[in-house]
């Protein structure tokens, strides 16, 4: 967008779009389409030279993928972005893009699965090791250091934990050392929490929750300076290849204009179902990123603009009550996966965190008795009906 930059909420809708180099169409047009032609043999031989801008093949480039990709650059405050097929793809292609054999890499100790799954294979076949921190210090982060340390990756809020990290104590120590920092956004989305912002190198997204939105598409995107973005689609993206679809590219497009509202919404109802959970005598802990009792609050507060829409709870109680609960339920659906319309109920110790050996995952605070709940859009009387009937049986 041109002059002044557009709010978060007019910048959704409208940035990296002009109706009018598409025949007026309101609706960006879905090209979906595999290969361009090229008018001579000369102009295609400009075009792999670089020497002239335009479209050669899908997976190096789609205009309705670009629309997409401008968008969500704006959004989280970088200079370029690069839409993949999923979450999963964008944070591969990143790490792999930022390390070489016998690296090493420091972690937020809470990781999504496949992420610490790509991480153990990285260490198996290429010697790239792990280190995982809470980050509380940068004392704490500098100890771990080495000269091989090619990447800081963090996820906050932690999953499912609801912990926090400060991305700006974590980048005054990468700075000192020139290390690249990394952060998966997913949980707060570029409406909640702007990584860029406060000092990080590069924000990887699983477009498939928030941006997403209605549990219809799976994607990835990541956003960062314009140098590393374009290696990225030059080397990783292109030739791994984990390119998105021209439909799922607008589907997201699609979703991200109600991104404000509906974060809003899912906000707003998380807290409702907060104060109710921690009111209920079968339930034992509340974990909320805005939650007063968060002993990371001071840090919510500074670098989020809301709690977000995902909760932890622990019943009193173990595995089966927790199961239990989830039998229990009616209309809420049990399904991993988060950031819907509908609300969706997990249980982390066999779901979303089963890999993970049951004294590292007592160690990270994911215990038997805790369930992960995404506030969907519904009215939250209705969602806290469901819950405290499920409860109110245990
Ligand atoms: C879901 C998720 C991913 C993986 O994304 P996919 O789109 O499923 O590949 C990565 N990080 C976080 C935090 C997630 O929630």
């Amino acid at each position: 967008m041109t002059q002044k930059q557009k709010h978060f909420e007019t910048a959704v809708i409208h940035e990296g779009y002009d109706t009018k180099e598409m025949l007026g169409s309101l609706s960006p047009p879905i090209f979906q389409t595999s290969t361009y032609t090229f008018e001579t043999a000369e102009q295609g031989e400009r075009r792999f030279a670089g020497e002239e801008s335009g479209y050669i093949y899908s997976r190096l480039g789609n205009p309705t993928v670009r629309v997409l990709e401008e968008r969500i650059a704006t959004l989280e405050k970088g200079e370029a972005g690069l839409a993949f097929g999923s979450g999963m793809a964008a944070v591969s292609a990143v790490l792999i893009a930022l390390t070489k054999a016998n690296d090493h890499i420091i972690c937020s100790s809470g990781l999504y699965g496949c992420t610490f799954g790509l991480l153990t294979m990285m260490r198996e076949k290429y010697n790239i090791t792990t280190d995982f921190s809470e980050m509380k210090s940068k004392e704490a982060l500098r100890n771990l250091i080495r000269p091989e340390t090619a990447v800081i990756y963090v996820e906050t809020p932690i999953n499912p934990t609801m912990r926090l990290i400060d991305l700006q104590r974590v980048t005054e120590v990468a700075k000192e050392y020139d290390i690249p920092v990394v952060v998966d956004n997913t949980f707060s989305s570029p409406y909640l929490q702007q990584p860029l912002e406060l000092g990080c190198d590069i924000v990887i997204h699983s477009a498939t929750k928030y941006i997403g939105g209605h549990g219809d598409v799976i994607a990835g995107l990541v956003v960062g300076k314009k140098s590393f973005i374009d290696m990225l689609s030059q080397t990783t993206q292109k030739d791994i290849g984990g390119i998105i679809s021209p439909f799922d590219a607008w589907l997201l497009l699609r979703g991200l204009k109600t991104l404000p509202v509906r974060l809003d919404r899912h906000c707003d109802n998380a807290e409702k179902i907060v104060n109710q959970l921690k009111n209920h005598p079968k339930v034992a802990h509340v974990y909320y990123p805005a939650d007063d009792d968060n002993p990371d609050l001071s840090i919510m507060k500074t670098q989020m603009k809301r709690g977000g829409g995902v909760i932890s709870f622990e019943v009193e109680g173990d595995k089966s009550r927790a199961q239990q609960l989830l039998n229990r339920l009616g209309f809420l659906k049990i399904a991993v996966s988060l950031g819907d319309a509908e609300t969706l109920i997990e249980h982390p110790a066999t779901m979303t965190h089963a890999s993970i050996p049951f004294d590292v995952r007592q160690q990270m605070g994911i215990t038997d008795q805790l369930i992960r709940l995404s506030v969907g859009l519904e009215a939250w009387e209705d969602i806290w009906a469901d819950l405290e009937q499920a409860l109110d049986q245990l």
